[in-house]
């Protein structure tokens, strides 16, 4: 029998695994043209959270007791489609099922299979995407500028910052936890980490650490943390809105400051975005990721969590900060 993970119930809140629902079906089997896959890795990612309520946003939302969908990479166990053959590995958005059937259209084969697989969900893939396109199409960082980077122990913070460092930025992360501002400033070359959670007065400690104040505000989180650094904001200053994850679970958003006058007093610009927006550029973004990781002058960090039953809790896990760079569940 295939395992398969439903969504069993909208979640109200910070997800459960109430919210989710396992079953068995028949293994699938494959007509002309299609392949067998067998899931490899599952990454887990924060915006499953906006497809899981059924407000309006830039994807449908998943379907009650329908399968959840995400980044996964999978091996081709049977082909009767001549342009993969049985070993292949694929990468693309597919069912959370440990196999599936499928046409092989909109995944993409693994060719190069010198970096880990599971790259190919973190820093190869959507996540090291949105760190080098959203930092370097919004942020427009130059030499001696200061970034601030939030959730910047995370999958897209992590390299937002290594790569603020290879651009000539001067560069401060925000994290969750005495460990990881450790590991920020250790492995990832930060010049200063602020962990947010025990700090009492963020816009001071910004401040600080920020003397000639923000240039750039990479943005994973909202929230306070955002109003903290948005006090500090140059001008001219650029804040590359990427994620909310502090609001993602709230069911009643609190006022934070108006941002209007700062962002006029300073000439700020602030936008939103979305990975796909840069699809067109995504070729030549995933060769500069790929020939810094070569040279070594990316890392990246993996939290894998094992087994097909994990998946949801891996995914809960994400809103209690228990990874360090990309959570990955591996089959
Ligand atoms: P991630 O940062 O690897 O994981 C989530 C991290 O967020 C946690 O480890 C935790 O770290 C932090 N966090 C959780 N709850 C928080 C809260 N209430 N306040 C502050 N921080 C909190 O996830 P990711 O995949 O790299 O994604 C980062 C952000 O980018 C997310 O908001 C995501 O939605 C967004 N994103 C956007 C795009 C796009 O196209 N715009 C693409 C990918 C990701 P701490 O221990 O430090 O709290």
């Amino acid at each position: 029998m295939n395992k398969v993970i439903l969504l069993n119930k909208r979640p109200v809140g910070k997800p459960t695994l109430n919210d989710f629902k396992f079953i068995e079906e028949e293994n699938p089997s494959i007509k002309d043209g299609e392949i067998l896959l067998k899931t490899t890795y599952v990454s887990v990612d924060p915006y499953l959270r906006g497809r899981m309520s059924d407000a309006k946003s830039y994807v449908p939302p998943f379907q009650l007791n329908e399968p959840i969908q995400s980044g996964l990479i999978a091996e081709v166990s049977e082909s009767k489609n001549p342009d993969y053959k049985v070993g292949d590995f694929v990468s693309g958005g597919l069912d959370w099922k440990e196999y599936q059937a499928s046409t092989g259209i909109g995944l993409t084969k693994i060719t190069d299979t010198t970096v880990r697989l599971s790259a190919y969900l973190g820093i190869l893939g959507m996540t090291g995407l949105t760190a080098y396109l959203g930092l370097t199409e919004i942020g427009s960082p130059k030499k001696g500028e200061t970034l601030v980077v939030s959730g910047a122990a995370g999958a897209v913070g992590s390299i937002v910052g290594q790569i603020g460092k290879l651009l000539g930025c001067r560069v401060i992360g925000l994290a969750g936890t005495d460990e990881k501002t450790a590991v920020l400033k250790s492995k990832f070359g930060f010049d200063e980490a602020i962990n947010y959670k025990t700090t009492l007065d963020m816009k001071k400690a910004i401040q600080d650490a920020a003397p000639d104040g923000v240039d750039i505000y990479f943005d994973n989180v909202g929230g306070e943390i955002s109003d903290a650094v948005l006090a500090n904001i140059n001008k001219f200053g650029r804040v590359a809105v990427c994620g909310a994850i502090s609001l993602y679970n709230e069911t009643e958003v609190q006022m934070g400051p108006r941002v209007q006058p700062i962002l006029i007093k300073n000439s700020v610009l602030m936008q939103g975005f979305i990975v796909s927006n840069y699809a067109a550029k995504f070729p030549q973004a995933v060769q500069q990721l790929n020939n810094w990781l070569k040279e070594g002058k990316l890392t990246y960090s993996e939290t894998l969590i094992e087994g097909f039953d994990q998946i949801p809790q891996a995914f809960i896990n994400l809103f209690e900060g228990k990874n360090e760079g990309k959570m990955i569940v591996k089959i």
